[in-house]
């Protein structure tokens, strides 16, 4: 299989080409040339396979100029290796007989970015060998908060590959910082921003561009690259959990083999919805994919309007993960239902970078309408749809779940319709503690417990279990002071790698 891009400046590019270089030189995504679909054979013999040997299966499918050897490695280092608490990374709850819980937070993280960022630096430093010209990679990421952390914990000590992260100062929560701050490893640094997250990504996307700073990177060894969602090695991991989540439905007596599901998604880059719409195109029965935004609604009008407008306000919630206008991934969506369309997706993509909007034809809309379903919850829905899942069913969902679980409810409450759902499950509650916390306890939460305090309390009064990764992380060695403004980002990274500018 070979890949191409969006918006058709590439084609002929091998796995290992897509995933060293993340994004096309026109600008466009990888997507894959071909449809892989599994015939029927093949969809009822995985069904009895273990997370470890599904991913080789499905991973197979995709990089097929690594060897079998090399793939089994990967699944085996980013799975296998202790790193996630059992040998099902993303198992299933069962809340009622048609809502379930694909919780994709087990990982080293405590967010589902881990089930991709385990993974991809296997594939990264494959790639980099197969492609390579010796440089050595620096993976420079800015991060609102779970991103960082998972590239961290994925690319540490990962031979090859060295990792700047930047977060913003006043932007993080007290839990991600700390994560962040006592990070160990080698080859690992980060770095504080004076600023929000837009002036750090602002600051990261400024230094891909400046091809003079590039240049005397490249001239002493190093190669600038990115972990960010839209690398197809991000992607193709996020497919296996769908297929898994689905043959755990028909494990668990849930659904019969064969039985069209619902798949439900807390959204921001459109990466973890997009791949359970690759899974679909495979062969996954899915009957309707729905698709969950915070206050920053901008999916829902566009699935609902078939405009894309960013020119909005940017809303600050307590699902930071999903605060995001310009959800990246979209364009993969967009050349799949545009029929390969790649001039019409270019147009689509300069329109938003230049007006920050486009309209998509009719037809396109349509088709979209017919595939999925959108709609946002508030933030008091949001609060609310906490305390009710725990008071319900004795469940904790964090606030991005919980934005997903409230448009569930509204999807069956518009349509009625009760089909068996997966909804994904991106965070661990105990990540995101303030809020849900406030949410179940209200005015009788003691004001004056800190974030740490608050794991405590919360695993306390609820008898749910803190996360490994999560305790005792304020006892741990601080081991990243380093801050910067945006203006000397560049001079940051000089500093790191040992370079005179
Ligand atoms: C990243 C993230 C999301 C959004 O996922 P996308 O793939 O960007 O749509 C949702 N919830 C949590 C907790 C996340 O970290």
């Amino acid at each position: 299989m070979f890949y191409k891009s969006t918006r058709g400046g590439a084609k002929d590019i091998t796995f290992s080409q897509a995933v060293k270089k993340g994004i096309s030189p026109d600008g466009g995504l990888f997507i894959p040339d071909e449809n892989c679909v599994l015939t029927d054979e093949e969809f009822k013999n995985l069904v009895s396979l273990n997370y470890r040997d599904l991913a080789i299966e499905i991973v197979k499918k995709y990089a097929t100029d690594f060897t079998e050897e090399q793939i089994v490695e990967c699944v085996d280092n980013a799975y296998c290796s202790g790193t996630f608490p059992s040998e099902n990374p993303a198992p299933v709850t069962k809340l009622t007989d048609s809502l379930n819980v694909l919780e994709l937070w087990h990982g080293p993280t405590s967010a589902f970015k881990d089930m991709a960022l385990q993974i991809l630096p296997e594939f990264m430093t494959r790639s980099n060998k197969m492609q390579g010209d010796g440089k050595e990679i620096v993976i420079l990421t800015a991060t609102s908060g779970d991103t960082g952390k998972a590239a961290l914990e994925g690319f540490k000590d990962v031979p090859g590959i060295k990792v700047i992260v930047f977060y913003p100062e006043e932007g993080v929560s007290e839990i991600q910082k700390y994560q962040m701050i006592t990070q160990e490893g080698k080859n690992v640094y980060v770095v504080a921003v004076k600023g929000n997250f837009d002036d750090a990504q602002t600051g990261v996307k400024k230094i891909f561009n400046d091809e003079a700073f590039c240049k005397i990177l490249s001239d002493k060894g190093y190669e600038l690259s990115s972990a960010n969602s839209i690398n197809w090695g991000r992607l193709l991991p996020q497919i296996i959990y769908y297929f898994h989540g689905y043959y755990s439905l028909v494990k668990q007596g849930t659904i019969s083999l064969g039985d069209a599901i619902n798949v439900c998604v807390p959204t921001g880059n459109f990466g973890n919805i997009l791949a359970s719409y690759y899974a679909m195109k495979m062969g996954l029965p899915v009957n309707r994919i729905i698709c969950a935004s915070n206050d920053n609604n901008v999916l829902t009008d566009f699935l609902h309007t078939g405009t894309y407008n960013s020119n909005r306000e940017f809303m600050t919630t307590i699902s930071p993960a999903m605060d995001i206008l310009v959800s990246s991934n979209l364009e993969r969506l967009l050349y799949d239902v545009t029929v390969g369309d790649a001039e019409a997706v270019a147009t689509y993509m300069n329109e938003l970078k230049n007006n920050g909007f486009y309209t998509i034809d009719a037809k396109t809309s349509d088709t979209l309408k017919n595939l999925f379903w959108a709609a946002y919850a508030t933030e008091a829905e949001t609060m609310a749809t906490v305390k009710s899942v725990y008071e319900r069913y004795n469940y904790l969902a964090d606030p991005h779940t919980s934005v997903g679980i409230n448009v569930y409810e509204k999807y069956v409450q518009a349509t009625g319709d009760k089909t068996v759902t997966l909804a994904a499950s991106t965070a661990s509650p105990f990540k995101f503690n303030k809020s849900v916390a406030e949410a179940i306890f209200g005015d009788e939460l003691p004001s004056e417990l800190n974030e740490f305090e608050l794991l405590e309390y919360l695993s306390e009064k609820t008898e749910n279990a803190i996360p490994e990764p999560l305790k005792g992380l304020d006892k741990k060695e601080v081991l990243h002071k380093s801050l910067c403004v945006p203006e000397t980002m560049e001079e940051k990274i000089a500093e790191i790698l040992n370079i005179s500018l």
